[in-house]
């Protein structure tokens, strides 16, 4: 492993460290998400347990292959791999910042930042007191003009808390064909998306 992997290892492993009362380092990778969990002693430096984690690239590779392997035949069901969902999730924030930016100016209102979630039976949802708003991860996979309309829907709930004539009058004049996508998006489930 030269020096060039061994940066961009660093970078696609979110590590986590502990210390605790042991005298050797103990590493394990989270099934969850992927992260790399570091038991190290006290008084252990980064640069160490940098090290530490570099020298076991070859079994954390491996065994991040095999907890994926693991994981689909159990659930018998796709799955996104972790590294992949943060990725995604990346390239979701991405896009969603860009529409905010796009939209704001032009509703003349302002959000106050934003949360990618998993969410079951919501695209997105907003609070119209702290301004701060929700999206589903599952954005990342409906059409770009999908994702639009779910911003500047929440984004209305600034103009207009609930869902009233007033409401898509407002989605309409700045979205027109809103309603198109609107059933659009209802015919993508969270169980296709997966
Ligand atoms: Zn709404």
């Amino acid at each position: 492993m030269d020096l060039r992997e061994r940066r961009s290892m660093n970078n696609r492993y979110k590590i986590e460290v502990t210390r605790k009362r042991i005298k050797n380092m103990y590493l394990r990778v989270k099934d969850t998400d992927g992260t790399l969990s570091v038991s190290a002693p006290y008084g252990m430096s980064d640069t160490e347990i940098r090290k530490f984690v570099e020298s076991k690239s070859d079994w954390i590779e491996q065994t991040t292959q095999k907890m994926l392997i693991a994981r689909q035949l159990k659930e018998q069901e796709p799955v996104l791999a972790p590294f992949m969902e943060r990725e995604i999730r990346l390239e979701l924030k991405r896009q969603l910042q860009r529409l905010i930016d796009k939209w704001e100016p032009v509703m003349g209102v302002k959000s106050a930042g934003f949360t990618i979630k998993k969410m079951k039976t919501r695209w997105g949802s907003c609070n119209v007191k702290s301004h701060h708003m929700n999206f589903n991860l599952l954005l990342a996979k409906v059409p770009p003009e999908c994702a639009e309309y779910v911003v500047v829907h929440e984004l209305t709930h600034l103009l207009e808390p609930s869902h009233n004539a007033r409401f898509w009058s407002l989605m309409e004049y700045y979205l027109p064909g809103s309603k198109e996508l609107r059933k659009q998006l209802a015919g993508f489930s969270a169980k296709d998306m997966i």
